[in-house]
Parts: C-alpha cells; structure tokens; sequence
C-alpha cells in the first residue's frame, strides 16, 4: 500500500553535492520551522569526491575544509608561476564532511527522507507533486529544488568533458610541500584534441591527491588514466615504488554550451550541474552551488521565494561558449589559452573570472590577453552557429517554390 503523500514546503529532489549545501544553508539561517523533504534514492555518505575551489576564507564551509593554500603553482612547459592569491585562497573539501553536516542539517530541520526516485514533477503554480517512476505520489511541496543529473535542453554546439583519475598518495617520509598545490600542471603530453594537466593537492608532507585530468571530447581507458598517471608521477619526481595509493578518485564532468533550465516552470527550480552551475570552459560548480545555496537560504529566511540568481552571468557563458569552439575548432591551444590567462592577468582576477564574479570591465581585460585574433575567428563562427540553429527552430515563411515538398514533410 502507498502510505499517503507528505506535504512540504520545500522538496528537494537529488541530494547530493547541491543539494547537501542547501540543507548546510537552510539550518545556517535557522529555518527550523520550515517542512523539507529530501527524495534520493541514494543517502550520500563519506567520501564519493573531492572539491577543490576558490574563495574568501571565512566562509561557511571552512570548518569542514581538509586544506587550504594562498599560494598555488601553474607549470607549462616554459615554466613555473607561482601565484600569490591573497585575499583568496584554493581550497579542498572532500564529500564525508560536508555529507555529515548535510545530514544533521536534515535532522535538525526535521526533514522527511524519501528514499526512492523521483520521476515526473507536476507543477500547477501553487504546489508542485512529485511522481515516482510508477506515477505514484511521494510528496507535495510549494517549492521544488531539483539537482538530478541531467543532459542540456538540446545540445550544445560543443560538448567536451572534464574528466579525470586521481591517487591519494601515502608517503612514508616528507615527499609533499604543503603549503603549496599546484592548479594546473601543463607539462602532461597534450591530447590530440583537447587539453591535459596534472595537479597535486597536498594534505601534509606525506599525503596529496595526485590528478590527471583531460578536457576533451572522450574518456580515457583505465589502462589510459592509469598510465597518464604514472607518467605524471614521473615528472613531479616521485617514486611510485615507494608511496602507496590509498585512494582512488574518476570523475566525468560535463563542459558543453547546450543550455540547462534553471526554473524549467514556476515553483520547480533547478541546481547542481542540473541547473547550469558546471562552468562550461572549466568544470568548476562547487563556486555557484555554495553561492546559490546561501542565496536560497536568505530568500527563504526573508519569507521570499527559493530562486537564486544564475549561476553566471549570459556574458559568461557566451565567453564560454566561444572558448570551448576555440579549443574545439583548434583555433587556440589549450595550453598556450590557458598560460596567457595567467600570464597577463592578477591571479584574482582570473580565478572570480573563472568563477563568473568579474564586472565587463575586468572581462574585457580577460579577453585582450586571450589570442585575439583566433577567438575573433571562434566568435564568429558561434555567431553564425547560433543564427543556424534560430533558423532552424524558427524558419521564417517562405512561399513555397514550384515542386517544393509540402510543409511537414522531412527533407532529405
Ligand atoms: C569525482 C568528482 C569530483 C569533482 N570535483 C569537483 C571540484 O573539485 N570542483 C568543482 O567545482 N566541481 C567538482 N565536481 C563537479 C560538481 O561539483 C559535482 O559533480 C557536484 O557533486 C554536483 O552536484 P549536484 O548536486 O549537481 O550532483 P550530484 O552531487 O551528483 O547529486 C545528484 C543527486 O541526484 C540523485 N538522483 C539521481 N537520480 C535521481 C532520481 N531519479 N530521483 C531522486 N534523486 C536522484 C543522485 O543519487 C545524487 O545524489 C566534481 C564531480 C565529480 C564527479
């Protein structure tokens, strides 16, 4: 028998990464009168990933923060920088703590956990009901924040991914430097299509996650992520015979221009990835879920409704959009696009213009120091792209020529 439906205030459907800081948020602002429900099949605990981002410090997560450096190093071939980022510092939050906080937030708030999939909503503008797979009810709620993975609305006119393995690496006698991470590491053979870095994120002196990554169109084989590794291990000097790999980390992340539906109708909002937090020219989300957190958390504290600003402004993904066809469209190389970036632009500076923080007027900056003239080329063609694609969905009526085929009709 379906026990009857609960009704909520707010559901929030997937409860994972996003979700887990808006709990964090709801119980920071003291919504404890609030009635939340949380539907995920699965109840995240421990440790699935790694988050490494940049911010203030004084935040709300610093508590729960593994590590965090002021200073980080990006090696190209040419060489080193080591970049001072103060008043911002890179951090690294691994998921059990953040997990663990989500879940006495949801304790504390009395939030009701429905384990089983969430399928269609129904959103009449007052209240939305959540369906499971079966059509059956599983909750009712005024508001829906909804993070379940999910493609673009259509796709986008470049997909790439970031994807990556990672090693926790044990040492046995100091063999890391940790006051200093290393962002990107560019020194990796360089993919055909695509861009490829190693990074370090130190711990101690003894223990450091040691990543390769790609962003590029395909994923790698095991037997190819394990090897980029040990031959990133080999060019950071490290003796692989003699550390031991306590952990394993892979991810895949989406970095594509096809759009997500942040509010796909009135009272259902999306977030996470889902939403449009992955930043398409990097993969970075952990930013935007935290700010769309907080911002979702003071909303409701105000008695206003749960709608956080964009995750980045158009402008941002528009400049996002042409990066990725540059690199795509091999108009610039990754390596060259991304050591220029930090070549002639103040580390802060291009860290929150990462982050989609900069005004116009730092962006434009951004943009000179880019290779102006292939991007020109990239703008362009995004340009010409995007009036296709309008065309496509919205052609103009023409009248018919003689022998044309009647409207309706596919061409061939
Ligand atoms: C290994 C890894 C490392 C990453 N590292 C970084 C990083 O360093 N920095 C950064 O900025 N970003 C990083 N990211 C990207 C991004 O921050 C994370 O993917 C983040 O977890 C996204 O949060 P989310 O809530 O959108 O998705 P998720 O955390 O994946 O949560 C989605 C939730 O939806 C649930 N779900 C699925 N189907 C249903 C259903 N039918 N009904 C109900 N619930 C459902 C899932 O069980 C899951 O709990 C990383 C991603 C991965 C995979």
């Amino acid at each position: 028998m379906n026990p009857s439906p609960i009704d909520v205030d707010l559901a929030l459907v997937g409860g994972g990464g996003a979700a887990s800081l808006v709990l964090a948020a709801l119980d920071r602002h003291d919504l404890t009168g609030l009635r939340v429900a949380v539907v995920d099949p699965v109840h995240k605990r421990g440790q699935d990933r790694t988050w490494a981002f940049w911010g203030a410090p004084g935040g709300d997560v610093d508590p729960l923060l593994t590590a965090s450096w002021s200073r980080v190093d990006v090696v190209t071939p040419a060489g080193r920088r080591v970049l001072s980022l103060d008043p911002l510092r890179y951090a690294m939050l691994r998921s059990a703590p953040v997990y663990d906080r989500a879940a006495a937030a949801e304790r504390r708030l009395g939030a009701a956990r429905i384990g089983a999939p969430a399928g269609t909503l129904h959103d009449d503008g007052h209240r939305v009901t959540v369906y499971d797979p079966a059509g059956r009810v599983l909750v009712r709620a005024g508001w829906v924040l909804d993070s379940r993975p999910r493609p673009p609305e259509r796709p986008g006119r470049t997909t790439w991914l970031q994807h990556f393995r990672g090693w926790w690496l044990a040492a046995d006698r100091p063999t890391f430097d940790p006051d200093r991470a290393v962002l990107m590491d560019f020194r990796t053979p360089q993919p055909v299509r695509g861009v490829s870095f190693g990074y370090v994120l130190p711990v101690d002196d003894r223990y450091a996650l040691v990543e390769y990554t790609e962003f590029s169109p395909a994923q790698l084989t095991d037997a190819g992520y394990d090897a980029a590794l040990r031959g990133y291990a080999a060019l950071l000097g490290l003796d692989l015979t003699a550390l031991r790999v306590r952990e394993l980390e892979n991810g895949i992340i989406p970095m594509t221009d096809g759009p997500f539906l942040p509010r796909p109708s009135p009272r259902v909002v999306r977030l996470g990835t889902a939403g449009g937090a992955t930043r398409p020219s990097t993969g970075f989300t952990f930013a935007a879920m935290l700010r769309q957190a907080d911002q979702i958390a003071r909303a409701l504290a105000a008695g206003q409704a749960p709608v956080p600003a964009p995750a980045y402004p158009r402008r941002h993904r528009w400049l996002d959009a042409v990066a990725l066809r540059a690199l795509d469209r091999g108009h610039v190389g990754g390596v060259e696009f991304f050591a220029r970036l930090f070549d002639r632009n103040p580390p802060e500076r291009v860290l929150r213009f990462l982050d989609g923080a900069t005004s116009p007027a730092e962006e434009l900056a951004v943009m000179r120091s880019s290779p102006l003239l292939p991007m020109t080329g990239a703008v362009l063609g995004d340009a010409v792209d995007r009036l296709r694609v309008r065309l496509r969905r919205d052609p103009t009526p023409t009248v018919p020529e003689a022998g044309s085929r009647a409207a309706g009709q596919a061409g061939s």
